[in-house]
């Protein structure tokens, strides 16, 4: 006797119980050299941060991977999900310091040694605090092959890349601008840069002229920075200056003087269209700088704070105390001449959203442009190919015009730069190994403080996890990977360097396929953050509705688009769904035979109706693959969820009740087929929902191994059946239009109705009305015979279907005048609604003024209302 399924899905045991059977199984694990003939399937993890705690984008990243990795798995691939955690060097300097500052500490106070061993007390701690909640999600990764950025062997070919790239020149340490973050005390990339416009102020000052004249009156939203001008600037076309140029002028406050000089870099437009030059603090002015040689002059420190290079009153005061103070003594002094409201394009620190600034500083680049070239060709060939394709453009947009990458970072945590630097004669080394010696035959070497960028690594994650540089088994077995799944938002900082790393170091391409997911957004349509408080925190949803449900409701939701919009309330049909999958088993359990093999019974045995609900599966099965395989994810999920309910729920169980409660033959062949479809429906929902389909799989048949590791449904073009489908269609068309008929008649539901088929076609009406015989239940129907076409029996109303009228004669089951009085009210009413709808819409103003999609609503509610009143004078003309 088949085991009893408990009355009420319960999500959280099964959910647990399952994911350790999988893992003590080694499910996830795949032999250690690829046999299958059909070949292996690879998918790195992107490694989430290791202060990260999983939110609702890395959820949908995840399953995603997780539906593409199961099914492969499932289809006989090799397949390996290989998952892995990164140091995210900024993000653990800032919960670290701040945790510092708390105690009343700051890293420097501490020193790199202790601040590194509190680095790896943290990770020790809570670094694997996601890596357990995505196995709450259901995420079928390869445990056994976990990996950290900051491993020995990943470390290693960290150090390997950067010593190759400063072998082929393609590495520099050079003086450059970069944009520096005061707050997180490091350089940043563009990237890591966000722009905002914000209400500023434009400060118009006088800068007087050195002899003669009226000096010159610059335009600045950054005041502050005057004090390290070394020149002001013009257009040379600008008229208003052609005297100008050639002269000097005196820095205000600081008594310097400074040339005025013209450069075609200058916007005429902007300001009094006079500007002046801060080359260590502003990239334009800094190349401006280069072309004039004019001297830099660092005003502003590390920690946003002004340098001994201003006159003594300002040192040591903050960029905004320092502001503050040159303004009021530009006032005092009579050098302010205007100030005008202006919009302010910031630049922001994403991590910390400090106001960036532009800083000469010598850091570690990295020629990006030479290893573009190959990458962007890569994707051009086809040799890896985006979805959805649009994404295609935006990389070679970027790939066209890269720069260099600054690559060193001024924190602790993460891999620190193998380069050192010689006390005695000021060269450095750069090696795979700590050198002893530098060329000069001095000892004094000390290694660079700073790290490397964390996306440095990153790049190289598709073959660091798997041993590179050395040739290891998985590099051999598992290299290069399938598919990368990511949100589009990292394309440049992450996916377009794994592709010209990749290259470079092993000669191919990291992976064939980039999938990029929409981005998730509130309600609202605003970005979900749980800092702001604006998410749908996943690990709620799974705690409440179960893994399964989460999945379900967010594959549901996956389409190709740019983003989607989530409410915890699109939830329930994800709940209702494993709901109603864990109904349909319940009752179907019982009248499944245990030994039986679940093979479909020989066509002979067949009714219609089963050859009906097979040629169905094989329809949305077919559909729900070629949805799969074009990493159409809601199409896939919202196939198998129609058929499922709309049609094998709905329809075929509901039809062969009769059978399966032995009150008609055919119950065994019924109870086969149901089952077949049922497993073929398990099977293809187990990607989405593993938990569930894993238990009611084995419940079904305990014997025969994991619905994780069962075989993939394979095409059944044999079982297509055009004519099954479209007489069990007309069949449906009868119950239906009988249904709504007592529906619209207030029939009460216990009374049974007789039906009268009308068919143009000879011996039509009664074919019809055997056939539905099976079917009468599901429209409480006890009788159907047939009648000429064209006749009609008194007091019937009518239902339509096709090529045939079917009547459901209404004496002796409502009460005609009640039932008159009812539908004439009814008509009145909606008569009305028509009155007064056509009367709006043909109001001229009311068509001119309203947004159109409000006019074509009301035109379409018009339209059913009169489809409504037709119906309803149909009705009535029955009764009369
Ligand atoms: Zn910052
Ligand atoms: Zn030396």
């Amino acid at each position: 006797m088949p085991k009893e399924l408990a009355p009420r899905y319960d999500p959280s045991e099964l959910e647990e119980r399952w994911y350790r059977e999988w893992e003590e199984a080694g499910v996830f694990t795949p032999p250690p050299q690829p046999a299958s003939p059909r070949g292996k399937f690879v998918v790195v993890i992107p490694p989430p941060n290791l202060t990260g705690s999983l939110h609702m984008g890395h959820a949908l990243n995840n399953m995603i991977q997780d539906i593409c990795v199961r099914q492969r798995r499932m289809a006989g691939f090799d397949t390996l999900w290989l998952p892995g955690t990164d140091h995210a060097s900024i993000a653990v300097h800032t919960v670290l310091e701040r945790a510092l500052a708390e105690e009343g500490l700051t890293r420097r106070g501490l020193g790199r040694e202790e601040f590194l061993r509190r680095a790896w007390a943290w990770r020790e701690k809570y670094g694997d605090t996601i890596i357990h909640q995505l196995k709450r999600l259901g995420c079928s990764c390869d445990w056994t092959r976990l990996r950290f950025t900051m491993d020995p062997a990943l470390s290693r070919a960290v150090g390997e890349v950067f010593v190759r790239y400063w072998e082929d020149g393609l590495l520099y340490r050079g003086l450059r601008m970069v944009n520096w973050c005061p707050r997180c005390r490091t350089a940043v990339s563009d990237l890591e840069v966000r722009h905002e416009e914000t209400d500023g102020m434009l400060w118009y000052v006088r800068y007087p002229a050195a002899g003669d004249g009226e000096g010159v009156v610059v335009a600045t939203t950054r005041p502050e920075t005057m004090l390290g001008d070394t020149a002001v600037a013009v257009n040379p076309a600008d008229e208003r200056y052609k005297d100008a140029v050639g002269s000097r002028v005196i820095l205000p406050l600081v008594g310097r003087e400074l040339p005025v000089i013209a450069d075609d870099a200058v916007d005429p437009a902007f300001g009094t269209g006079a500007v002046k030059i801060t080359p260590a603090h502003d990239a334009d002015d800094y190349e401006i700088a280069q072309r004039h040689e004019l001297p830099a002059l660092v005003v502003i420190d590390e920690d946003g704070r002004m340098t001994d290079e201003v006159p003594a009153k300002y040192r040591g005061l903050s960029r905004e105390e320092c502001r503050e103070a040159v303004l009021k003594d530009l006032q005092i002094e009579g050098f302010l001449e205007a100030t005008k409201a202006y919009r302010v394009p910031l630049a922001v620190c994403d991590r910390c959203k400090t106001v960036v600034e532009p800083y000469l500083s010598r850091q570690w680049f990295v020629k990006q442009a030479e290893l573009a070239k190959p990458a962007r060709e890569a994707v051009a060939r086809g040799d890896v190919k985006f979805i959805p394709e649009r994404w295609t453009k935006v990389y070679f947009d970027w790939m066209d015009n890269v720069h260099d990458w600054c690559v060193s970072r001024q924190l602790w945590w993460g891999h620190r730069i193998p380069a050192w630097f010689c006390d005695e004669c000021g060269e450095f080394v750069v090696a795979r190994e700590a050198p002893t010696r530098c060329a000069c035959g001095s000892e004094k070497l000390r290694q660079d403080e700073d790290v490397l960028d964390t996306w440095f690594s990153s790049a190289l994650w598709p073959f660091s996890t798997m041993g590179w540089p050395e040739d290891t088994p998985d590099m051999k077995s598992y290299y290069p990977t399938d598919l990368l799944c990511t949100a589009p938002d990292i394309i440049f900082l992450w996916v377009a360097r794994m592709i010209f790393s990749a290259l470079k170091f092993t000669g191919r391409v990291p992976f064939h396929t980039v999938y990029f997911h929409p981005m998730i957004q509130t309600a609202e349509g605003k970005r979900m953050s749980k800092s702001l408080g604006t998410g749908v925190d996943p690990l709620t949803l799974i705690e409440r509705h179960g893994a399964d449900a989460t999945r379900y409701t967010l594959t549901a939701l996956c389409t190709q688009s740019q983003s989607f919009r989530l409410s915890e309330e699109r939830f329930d049909l994800g709940r209702n769904l494993t709901n109603k999958i864990w109904n349909a088993a319940r009752f179907l359990l019982p009248y499944v035979e245990l030994a039986e093999d679940e093979g479909v019974p020989p066509a002979a045995e067949l009714e219609l109706a089963d050859r009906w609900v097979l040629s169905r599966l094989e329809r949305a099965r077919a559909d729900a693959q070629r949805a799969f395989d074009e990493m159409r994810f809601n199409d896939y999920a919202q196939t198998l969820y129609q058929f499922f309910w709309g049609e094998y729920c709905d329809w075929y169980l509901e039809a062969i009740k009769p059978r399966l409660y032995g009150k008609a033959p055919g119950g065994d062949a019924a109870a086969r087929v149901a089952r077949h479809v049922f497993d073929v429906l398990l099977r293809m929902f187990h990607p989405i929902m593993p938990f569930v389909t894993e238990e009611l799989y084995r419940m079904f048949a305990p014997g025969r191994g994991f619905c994780a590791r069962a075989p993939w449904p394979e095409a059944a073009a044999e079982r297509l059946d055009a004519e099954a489908e479209e007489r069990i269609g007309a069949l449906f068309d009868v119950i239906r239009g009988v249904r709504n008929v007592r529906a619209e008649m207030n029939v009460p539901p216990a009374s049974v109705v007789d039906i009268v088929i009308a068919a143009e076609e000879a011996g039509r009406g009664a074919a019809v009305a055997e056939e539905l015989r099976p079917f009468f239940e599901l429209a409480r129907i006890s009788s159907a015979s047939t009648l000429a076409a064209g006749k009609r029996p008194a007091h019937a109303a009518a239902a339509v279907g096709g090529d045939m009228t079917v009547f459901v004669p209404l004496e002796g089951l409502i009460d005609f005048d009640v039932e008159m009085k009812r539908l004439a009210r009814a008509r009145q009413k909606t008569e009305g609604d028509i009155a007064a709808l056509s009367r709006k819409l043909s109001d001229e103003n009311f068509v001119k003024k309203a947004p159109a999609d409000v006019v074509a609503a009301d035109a379409d509610r018009l339209e059913t209302l009169k489809a409504t009143s037709a119906r309803l004078a149909e009705n009535l003309a029955a009764l009369e």
